[in-house]
């Protein structure tokens, strides 16, 4: 464990870790013939949105995806040059800064396309684009009964000289839940609809499915698999099996004051805790603003010099209370709030599971003003991370 930095409250990212992970998704998208997209939107989930495009391209992905265009100008300006998929515009974006940079433009409506190729003409440029269907999800997507028109669009646009068809694509609504009927339902439409892209004239890659989707559904890979989280070591689908991750972000802080409470005495705002015996208090200076939900006051346990031990009393904007019993603790001592959670300590996914959410919530609201946040084991050529 590290413990010389003292932190207040800081993540620490394991680029290692997510190495192993794309390696792991990687070696089972190839195992089929696929090749692996690494979505690494919202900042890496979280993480970094350029410390994971390294690691994932250390790791043998071939591409990236992020959901806007800025997002995806981002990694080029942080220096990543493989391909990168954007999906998610807002209203009249300009899509003329993306072609430019060499982006990847998803296209969910002939509307779009239309857009997409101006912007590209414009500029006496070429753009890449994936068609995206929606086979189900009903989010983004062009609906099957506008497919037909998309792609024969797509193909004149094409032949125009000023886009180039690279893939196209869907998403999965169910894929966590292996075996639900709609994820074959999907996949047939998927079929069908690159049926009607062949009609005409199209020969589109196809990517499918996403991380729940490459650990329990090989048949589903297609030409190109598209996992988010489980490249940070977060498994989609626990249920399904040991899938070999491991997760990249420990949040840690460190006790700042220690002291000794008497029988009877209380904890924090409204007293919601009080100690049956005497014990030793550590005080941790992280809090909700720090991205450690109050709802967790009397649900959450931490990692302190190795063993849980229980937060006491409510969680505040800027510190919370660890009950130590007699055990001796100091300031200094470093506290995880969850990492890894191979000795038994705390994990995202358990924050999750006691807020009635994913885990994928937890990791991507934590990098705030106030949080640091630290890579450890880059690969020896990367640059410093300067995300
Ligand atoms: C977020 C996202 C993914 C990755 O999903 P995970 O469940 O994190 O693997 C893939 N494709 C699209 C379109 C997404 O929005």
């Amino acid at each position: 464990m590290d413990t010389q930095t003292a932190h207040r409250a800081n993540l620490r990212i394991d680029a290692g870790a997510l190495r192993h992970n794309v390696g792991v998704l990687v070696e089972r998208a190839r195992r089929s013939g696929a090749r692996t997209m690494a979505i690494v939107k919202s900042d890496g989930y979280g993480h970094g949105a350029l410390t994971a495009a390294r690691a994932a391209l250390r790791a043998g992905a071939d591409a990236l995806g992020v959901a806007s265009p800025a997002e995806a100008i981002q990694l080029r300006r942080g220096g990543i040059d493989a391909p990168v998929l954007c999906w998610l515009y807002a209203p009249g974006e300009d899509f003329g800064p993306a072609i430019r940079a060499g982006v990847d433009l998803s296209a969910s409506s002939p509307a779009e396309l239309r857009g997409i190729t101006e912007a590209a003409t414009a500029r006496g440029e070429t753009a890449r684009v994936h068609l995206k269907i929606d086979t189900g999800l009903h989010r983004n997507g062009c609906p099957p009964e506008e497919w037909p028109g998309m792609v024969t669009e797509a193909a004149k646009a094409r032949a125009d000289g000023h886009v180039e068809i690279v893939a196209m694509w869907s998403h999965l609504a169910c894929a966590d839940e292996p075996g639900h009927a709609s994820i074959d339902m999907q996949a047939e439409r998927f079929r069908r609809a690159h049926e009607q892209a062949l009609s005409a004239g199209l020969d589109p890659l196809r990517h499918l499915a996403n991380s729940a989707a490459t650990l329990t559904r090989p048949d589903l890979h297609f030409d190109m698999v598209r996992p988010g989280i489980a490249c940070y070591g977060l498994d989609p689908v626990p249920q399904a099996g040991e899938h070999d991750l491991r997760p990249a972000m420990t949040f840690r802080s460190s006790v700042v004051l220690t002291k000794r409470i008497a029988a009877g005495e209380s904890v924090s705002y409204g007293h919601s805790w009080t100690a049956e015996r005497p014990a030793n208090l550590a005080l941790v200076p992280v809090g909700y603003a720090d991205g450690v939900p109050r709802a967790l006051s009397g649900r959450m346990s931490v990692w302190l010099r190795g063993r849980r031990r229980p937060v006491v009393g409510r969680v505040c904007m800027d510190q919370l209370v660890v009950c130590c019993d007699d055990d001796p603790v100091a300031e200094g001592d470093e506290v995880v709030l969850f990492g890894e959670g191979d000795e038994g300590g705390p994990t995202a996914a358990e924050w999750a599971e006691e807020l009635g959410t994913i885990h994928y919530e937890i990791v991507t609201g934590l990098y705030r003003p106030r949080v640091g946040r630290t890579v450890v084991d880059p690969a020896p050529e990367d640059p410093e991370d300067v995300s």
